[in-house]
């Protein structure tokens, strides 16, 4: 079986449909909702009407139930136009997946039919002013009360958090890491806009502080002691593979407006791109969008076939698609020189928005060292394998044994 570059006709015929939308509903507008830094409201209502934002939704809930290749193609047309609304994919994605996957009957009953057609925005709360890349430093602390929970803490960088209409949240119950779905009308839950961030500008986010914050008993997701270790963790993997999609879809913008950019502007009597150090740039943006696109490629599939591998392929993905464009970014706003920095042209926002890639769903450093550390592990537990053992059979272990 070989590793499947090629997409099905249905996969193709749906990222036709992305492409459309993010062209003529996203990408003509992204530039003024990133001075504006928000999303206009009849936004949310076009993008849930297109059904997008039930992509993790199950389709027995109204939900698109898209397959994990769907999903990362919506991902980069959307992040090929503007990376905050990609961002409101992941998250509400996040929030999503959280609820079909742990959430109890009444809680998928109640909040899956609205997640799926965003009458109801979900987020992700787990930062706090003390725990970034070391969520082990959780300090948001749940106690039982007569009828439900109150909470206590703080919860900084919330994407969408100004707008959304539930949060993922994480606090320790008894002292162990415990999921929560808190409605943003929860007594004692005040949100606060964070403005003027680098990137993704328009992607609303919010503080939100917590005192003596009351929930009912259903807003428990899961089991308590499972927060961090299933709820997070499952959550997180699918934001990573969202943003390490959004990256290709980044990448390609960059290398699109460059490409553009350098066939119009003449300089010493040739177009930009005659320039071979301009090449350079080109042929680097190229090859790396190519790549990071192939590595998302491999993480869906493996997803798609429940392969335990997918874990590490996703690591491997968002690390590099992140870090790829990155560099496009920078060389887009070289190639196009003093407009690359202006306003004129999206590339500033592209540069903007993709450092901040390689802060978020794991930031460059950690997915260095939890790949490193990985791959060491592999390297040990091939060395103690039968000599028979050790030839790859197929495409996974090829392509996974790093
Ligand atoms: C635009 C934006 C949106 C966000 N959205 C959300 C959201 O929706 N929900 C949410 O919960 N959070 C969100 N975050 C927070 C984000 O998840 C954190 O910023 C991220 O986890 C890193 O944490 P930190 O910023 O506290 O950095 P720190 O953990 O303090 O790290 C600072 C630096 O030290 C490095 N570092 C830390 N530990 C190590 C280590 N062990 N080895 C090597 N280097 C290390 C990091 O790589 C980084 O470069 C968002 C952040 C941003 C900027």
């Amino acid at each position: 079986m070989a590793l499947r570059v090629q997409l099905t006709d249905q996969q193709s015929a749906a990222r036709e449909e992305y492409e459309a939308f993010a062209r003529e509903h996203v990408a003509p507008k992204a530039g003024a909702w990133d001075r504006d830094e928000e999303l206009p409201e009849d936004f949310f209502t076009t993008i849930g009407a297109a059904g997008y934002l039930g992509a993790a939704v199950p389709a027995t809930y109204g939900g698109g139930s898209l397959d994990a290749i769907c999903f990362g193609l919506l991902n980069e047309e959307i992040g090929r136009a503007c990376s905050s609304v990609r961002s409101l994919l992941t998250v509400h994605g996040m929030a999503s997946r959280a609820v079909a996957r742990w959430g109890s009957a009444a809680q998928r009953e109640h909040w899956l039919p609205r997640l799926a057609t965003g009458a109801a925005i979900g987020a992700f709360a787990l930062t706090e002013p003390g725990a970034g890349s070391d969520v082990k430093g959780l300090a948001t602390e749940a106690r039982r009360t007569a009828d439900g929970f109150v909470l206590d803490g703080a919860k900084r960088w919330i994407t969408f958090g100004r707008r959304a209409d539930v949060y993922l949240l994480f606090a320790r119950l008894d002292g162990r890491e415990t999921a929560f779905l808190v409605e943003r009308t929860s007594p004692g839950l005040q949100v606060t806009p964070v403005p003027g961030i680098l990137g993704t500008r328009a992607s609303m986010l919010a503080e939100l502080e917590l005192r003596a914050c009351q929930v009912p008993a259903e807003a428990l997701l899961g089991r308590p002691g499972f927060g961090l270790s299933a709820v997070a963790a499952d959550a997180l993997e699918l934001g990573r593979y969202s943003v390490a999609w959004g990256c290709v879809g980044l990448s390609q913008a960059c290398l699109d407006s460059s490409l553009d950019y350098a066939g119009e502007r003449e300089q010493f009597g040739v177009p930009l791109r005659d320039h071979q150090l301009v090449q350079r740039m080109l042929a680097d943006m190229a090859t790396g969008t190519s790549a990071a696109r192939l590595l998302c490629q491999q993480a869906g599939w493996l997803r798609d076939a429940a392969d335990p591998q997918a874990v590490h392929a996703t690591w491997l993905a968002k690390y590099y698609s992140s870090t790829t464009a990155f560099r496009s970014a920078t060389d887009a706003v070289q190639v196009h020189g003093a407009h690359g920095c202006g306003a004129e042209y999206p590339v500033q926002r592209y540069l903007r928005d993709a450092k901040v890639m390689e802060i978020i769903e794991g930031s460059t450093e950690l997915q260095q060292t939890t790949i490193a550390h990985t791959a060491y592990h592999s390297r040990r537990a091939a060395a103690f394998r039968p000599a028979a053992d050790r030839r790859a059979t197929g495409p996974a272990e090829r392509t996974m044994t790093v």
